[in-house]
Parts: structure tokens; sequence; C-alpha cells
């Protein structure tokens, strides 16, 4: 058996209120290595929905062979499951200690499955799993629901869902630790979906490690490299909210103004700078990891943890706010309410500027309003509640555009059901690509914004540098190590070989990458994604591109449909992007 993993897993039934639990599957483990990848095989080979908010749809919270492991950056998790904002796959990965206790129950990974006839919560440890009745935390947000559960299960680690995704708002995410999310593609809608209120993970079970002492002598090493690192100091100091000031200064790509804009007049207010001195701002990290890239910020007495960039972008500059403190209160909204604060500030952009347009009611058209801290405030509660135009809201801006009429399309900025992340793609435009050609369309598949902003991106290379930022990506996301401090292949590959014991390569890493991108590409294909989603929003092709190297210029059809199949080639895919026979062989993927 390698090390690393428990090679033992855990397949719960919520309607029948059964557990199975069972050995490891090596060979996937060997072709998937845990997290994404794993999660994504098993989602391939279980699903059974009609719809991502049906029964058949699994919920599966996984691991990999370093989480709970004193390599820092390891203590990560990820659940996968078919996002009910996209309809394709999802994977959605959150921090805290949420890898540590799941791994500690004495699992690799669990199962989910089915709907439970009342609301219920479970618990799963090394014995299996006990299911209790939560009709008294329905309705409650996620900070009680958590804190009720912890003074339950004081060792237990606590996975829970606010009225958001009890309401099945298709963006709802999973909070653990009070402030960490599973964030991103709707999870905790599919949780609510099943009855779900909240999973605790409690136990004390260790792995063993194949080189026990060649696997503590590399992880020392890699704790001294990164903590020599420049990259770590600015992490610690500023957080990821650095590129709030990064992206208006350097790159001209903060999201501004439902996207229209890559600079924000207001941007010095919801810095670091500013959360520090005004706002106390305290380094907080993951279990285990000396970077400290979070932050605790205080006000009003309480404590809170943010904003991060991607908060601070999409929830501030994107909707025009400016003031630290309202941003603070939208992100603790959507924490205890159990909302992406991406999605959620996507959505609010959007419909900001159909107000704008005037396109919604004479009321709401006046008090929806680009840069009021209220408006966001009262519109992230009804999202969570679906009241009057959050109902709306709830489903999404692709599908909320079409409610809304009027070409509203135009400026509803998804690809493919999903808000868009990261920077401003009308800023950039090779995350545009990226973000097109990614299994959805998240910051959090590839960062190509460093690489343009410092010129060293052209057009040709552009196809095959994404994906293979992509496949890199993909592992890191099997492995379940931070990308917000890269650990490059080299590094990863003996760590894995010490850990399992399983020969591992640099090489043999970027195929199991492949292999995963051309298997979701399937994967989504089936789940009704085609060609003709592979595109950008309305805007990207009709107004200028601000910064970097499309600046000035519109991106042409023509051109950009032509970047697309030059990045089908590169895979092995066919002209309507569907993975060829051959591919699915060589990449040992055709079975499935
Ligand atoms: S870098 Fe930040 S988010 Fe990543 S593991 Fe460390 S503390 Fe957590």
């Amino acid at each position: 058996m390698p090390g690393g993993y428990h090679n033992r897993f855990i397949d719960i039934d919520l309607a029948r209120e059964t557990f199975d639990i069972g050995e490891a599957d090596r060979e996937l483990q060997d072709r998937f290595l845990g997290g994404k990848g794993l999660g994504l095989a098993l989602l391939c080979t279980i699903d059974r929905s009609e719809d991502p908010l049906d029964p058949g749809n699994p919920l599966i919270f996984l691991t990999g062979p370093l989480t709970g492991s004193t390599i820092t950056t390891s203590n990560r998790s990820c659940v996968v499951t078919r996002s009910p904002l996209t309809g394709g796959f999802l994977d959605s990965h959150a921090g805290g200690h949420s890898g540590t206790g799941i791994k500690l129950s004495g699992y690799d990974y669990a199962v989910i499955r089915g709907k439970a006839s009342s609301p219920v919560y479970l618990k799963i440890s090394r014995d299996g799993a006990q299911f209790s009745g939560a009709s008294s935390l329905w309705g409650k947000g996620c900070f009680e629901t958590e804190s009720t559960l912890k003074q339950k299960n004081p060792k237990g680690t606590v996975m829970s869902v606010g009225p958001a995704g009890e309401n099945l708002v298709r963006y709802a995410c999973i909070n653990t630790e009070l402030y960490r999310q599973y964030g991103r593609g709707g999870a905790g809608a599919v949780m609510g979906s099943k009855n779900l209120k909240a999973v605790v993970f409690e136990g004390d079970e260790k792995v063993r490690y194949h080189d026990a002492a060649r696997f503590r002598g590399l992880s020392k090493q890699v704790t001294k490299d990164i903590v020599a690192h420049p990259v770590r100091e600015l992490r610690v100091e500023y957080g990821t909210t650095m590129w709030v000031r990064k992206g208006h200064e350097e790159g001209g790509f903060l999201p501004t103004s439902n996207w229209r804009k890559g600079r924000f007049d207001g941007y010095e207010n919801i810095t670091s700078e500013v959360y520090t001195k005004d706002f106390q701002w305290q380094a907080k990290g993951c279990h285990n990891c000396v970077i400290q890239c979070s932050k605790l910020a205080r006000y009003d007495g309480k404590e809170i943890e943010g904003p991060e960039y991607e908060t601070a972008a999409y929830l501030g500059s994107n909707c025009e706010l400016d003031d630290p403190k309202d941003l603070l209160i939208a992100n603790e909204l959507c924490d205890d309410l159990g909302l992406d604060s991406i999605s959620t500030g996507g959505n609010i952009s959007f419909i900001m500027e159909a107000a704008e347009r005037g396109l919604l009611s004479p009321e709401e058209n006046e008090w929806i309003k680009f840069g009021s801290g209220e408006a966001i405030h009262r519109l992230i509660k009804m999202i969570a509640a679906r009241e009057g135009i959050g109902n709306t809201m709830a489903e999404g801006t692709r599908k909320a555009s079409k409610q809304v009429g009027n070409n509203s399309e135009y400026f509803a900025m998804q690809i493919a059901g999903m808000e868009l992340s990261g920077v401003n793609p009308m800023g950039c435009y090779s995350h545009a690509l990226a973000l097109t050609t990614s299994d959805f369309a998240s910051h959090t598949r590839v960062w190509t914004a460093t690489d343009e902003m410092a010129g060293n991106l052209d057009f040709d290379m552009l196809p095959r540098y994404i994906a293979k930022q992509q496949d890199e990506k993909n592992v890191k996301n099997c492995v379940i190590v931070c990308d917000f401090f890269m650990l490059p292949h080299d590094r990863l590959a003996p760590m894995i070989e010490a850990a399992t014991g399983l020969p591992t390569t640099t090489e043999g890493m970027f195929d199991i990458g492949e292999r995963i991108h051309s298997l979701a590409r399937l994967y989504n294909l089936r789940t009704g994604r085609t060609h003709k989603d592979d595109t950008l929003p309305e805007r990207m092709f009709t107004e200028p591109i601000l910064s970097n190297m499309m600046k000035g210029r519109v991106i042409d059809r023509d051109f950009f449909e032509g970047q697309l199949q030059e990045y089908y080639k590169l895979r092995g895919w066919d002209e309507e992007g569907k993975p060829m026979k051959e591919t699915l062989e060589r990449l040992n993927v055709e079975k499935f």
C-alpha cells in the first residue's frame, strides 16, 4: 500500500442513512493522485444526475497524498461535484484546517449521495458516519452553525452551508472555520439540495509515510526555502489584497464598474495598507503554513478574516465600493450567509449596470446604485433569501440576464455560466483565453497576469503556454497544495515519492495534468457544454481592451476562434473541442 494515503474511503447514502467503507482503488491513485483528479474520475463514474441539484449528483470531499503533513501549504482540501452554476465539472478548494480535518477522520475521501428526507448533519469518523437531525440549525448562518457544532464536537472540523445553500443559490459556498470557503461554482447549493446542513470530520488517524526520514528532510528544506523567499514576505505583509494596488497602478486590470474599466479612482481606500492601519490587520494562515497570507481585521469590536483580493475586487472596485468598512461588512455577510463573494460581486455589478441603464423596475433603478454599500448589503441578503430581485440574481448572471432581457447578455460577464474572476480580462487578454479554455472560468485554473504584465507573452505562444499552465495547476489541485506559492513539479515530485513510495517524475506529473484536462472536457461536453460556450462575453468583442498585450484593440472573433482552434489541436481535440478517440486512449481515459 502506498504511504501518504489511508487507502480508505467512505461512501454515504443520505436517503437510506447508510454508509460503506471501502478500500481505495490503487489504479485510480496512480492515474489521478488525489484531490481534483481523483474526484473527477469518481464523478465521471458515479454521477447519475439529470440536473446538478438532483439527489443523483454526488458531493465528494477529497484530500491528496501530502494533506495533513508538515509540508507547508499542503493542508487544504477540495470538494468535487457537478456545478449548479455551470452545469459542468467543479472542484472547489478550501484552506484552514479542512484538509487535515478530513485526513484525521481516517479517509482519503468521502462520497455523499442522495438526499435526506429532512435537514441533517453528518459526523464522519473512523467508525463511519452518524446522522443527526439539523432542523434547529436550518435557516441559521454559517457562523452560528459552526459554533453550535463545535460546542458539540470540540475536536471536529465543521463544513456547513448557510441560508444561501439551503435556498439553492447557484453560487452558494460551503463554509469552514468561519472564514474559509469551498467558494466557486455552487457546491453549497448541492449540499443544500441534499438537506445536508453540515459535515463534521473528527478523528486522530495518522498516515504512514513511505520514507519518513526523506520526507521530513524535504519538508524542512521547502519550509526553509519558502521562509527565505521574497514573495513570502509580501504575502505576510500585504496578503493577496496587494493585487488591488498592483491591478490599478501597474496592470490596469483591476475589475472596475462591472468590468468596464481597469482602474478604480477609489482603489487606495481598499488596499492592504488601509486595512493594516485602520482595521489592525493581523497575519493568519492555514494549518501548518508559514506564509500566513490571510488577514484578520477588527472593526466595531468584531474580528473577521478579509478582505482578500478577489473579494476586494468583486465586491469592491467592480461595484465601485470604496468604503473599507462597508466592504468588510459585505465580506462578512457573504461568509455568514454562505455565498461565493466573487460570483456575488459579479451578480451585483451586473444588476447595478442593468439599473444604471434603466432596465429594472423604477424603484430598483433608483436604489441599486454603483458605490452604495447599503445597496450591496441589501442585495446580498436578498440573494441569500431569494427575495425580490435577489431571486433573479440567485440564478447567476447567465440566467439572470435572460430574465432582465433588453440585450443585457452584453454586459453579463460570464463564460459558460461562471462569473469571471481574477484580474479583469478586459485588461489582460491572456487571462480571457485562459478562462475560456479552462474547465470552468475561474482564476483558480491559471494565473497569466504576472507574465502578461511583465511582457513575457506573445500571441503565438499563448495556446501552448496556457495548456502547460493548466496541466501544472491540475496536478497541484490533485496533490492539493496552495497555488499562492508555486511549488514547481520538480520540488513536488520527490515529496510525493517519499510520501507514497510511488515513482514520480516531472514528466509523469504533466501527463496527469493533461489527462485531467481532457477528462474534465469530456465530462463538460456530456453535461451540455458545446463549442459555442467557448467564447467571451459580448462586451469583449465590442469594446477596446484596456491594457497590456491587446491594449486599444477590439478582440477580433476570427482571431479568437483561431487561437481556440490552435489550443484544441494542441490538446488533441477536434474542431468542436471534443477530445479525439486516440487522445483519450493516449491519456488512458477512454473507458470513462
Ligand atoms: S499561502 Fe495562504 S491560503 Fe495558501 S496555504 Fe498558506 S495561508 Fe493558506
